[in-house]
């Protein structure tokens, strides 16, 4: 398992204290018609990921892949995972009716340090990820998203942290 340095710790506290990333809890994550939850295949941490989202929500339509939706952020737009991965989104969304999408990286993550992915540009990439699944959504609201309720999509950006033995999770704050 991927181990986490002190200096990444310190400035992931520093983070926090600055208000940048939030703890999560029931009220901000508690949706009726579930979520889409996209991760990194990481078994040390999908299960985590997983039971502690099923606390919130019965209803997880799941997405994952090295990486999770720093996917989404990379610098190859044409990056063919990138490319199905957003298309899948949308088909989720409108079939089974979901209105809320989770967008997970994680940190230590053995795909960011094979690729050299410091913890900085994760949560860039996390940025550039919200922003592109924001926009994609908002040119489909006119056509044929959402399909019923006309509720606004939303998208939830975590950061999922693994230090000594203990797993967090923070929304990240756009
Ligand atoms: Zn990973």
């Amino acid at each position: 398992m991927v181990d986490i340095n002190k200096e990444d710790i310190q400035r992931i506290a520093s983070w926090r204290k600055a208000g940048l990333l939030l703890d999560v809890d029931s009220s901000s994550l508690t949706r009726a018609d579930g979520i889409e939850l996209i991760i990194c295949s990481d078994g040390d941490h999908s299960h985590d990921w997983i039971t502690h989202h099923h606390q919130f929500n019965k209803r997880i339509h799941i997405f994952s892949h090295h990486g999770g939706a720093a996917v989404l952020g990379i610098d190859e737009l044409d990056n063919p995972l990138r490319v199905a991965l957003l298309k899948q989104l949308v088909d989720g969304a409108i079939m089974k009716d979901i209105h809320t999408i989770v967008l997970g990286v994680h940190y230590p993550c053995a795909w960011a340090r094979v690729k050299d992915i410091s913890v900085d540009k994760l949560l860039l990439m996390l940025r550039e990820a919200y922003f592109v699944t924001k926009a994609l959504f908002s040119s489909y609201s006119e056509k044929k998203f959402p399909p019923q309720q006309g509720e606004l999509l939303e998208v939830i950006p975590i950061l999922h942290v693994f230090s000594g033995s203990k797993r967090r999770q923070y929304i990240v704050k756009m």
